[in-house]
């Protein structure tokens, strides 16, 4: 699978991962524009701010774009997910039939348990 989990872990990214170990799926949000952005960086993309701030999320949003890969065991689906708060983010969508899927379809944040770093944000059909 790709997707969330290649965010690498680093100081930018440290308030991303804390958050995911608990539960809770946080954005970048710069506090100069206030526009939330992803992925996670010190650098406002919009307006070149370095105050960012980090703001809960529900985790909502809908397909923008996805491809199935079906050359593993099992299908798998890489997906870009427009978030509600606007940034688009590579993640997977997991137990969903591909088929089913479409360009538009709602999903919601889930964790996956990871074995060496924090819970991984992915993405489930809602
Ligand atoms: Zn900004």
């Amino acid at each position: 699978m790709i997707g969330t989990e290649f965010i690498a872990q680093s100081p930018e990214t440290k308030p991303f991962w804390e958050a995911a170990g608990a539960g809770r799926f946080v954005l970048p949000r710069c506090r100069q524009c206030n526009r939330t952005h992803w992925y996670p960086r010190g650098i406002c993309p919009h307006c070149l701010s370095t105050t960012i701030d980090w703001q809960d999320s529900p985790g909502e949003g809908e397909i923008y774009s996805f491809a199935i890969n079906r050359m593993g065991k099992e299908p798998y689906v890489v997906a870009y997910v427009a978030l509600t708060e606007g940034p688009i983010m590579l993640t997977n969508v997991i137990d969903a039939d591909p088929g089913a899927l479409s360009i538009g379809t709602s999903v919601k944040v889930t964790f996956k348990p990871a074995v060496t770093q924090a819970p991984v944000p992915l993405f489930v059909v809602r």
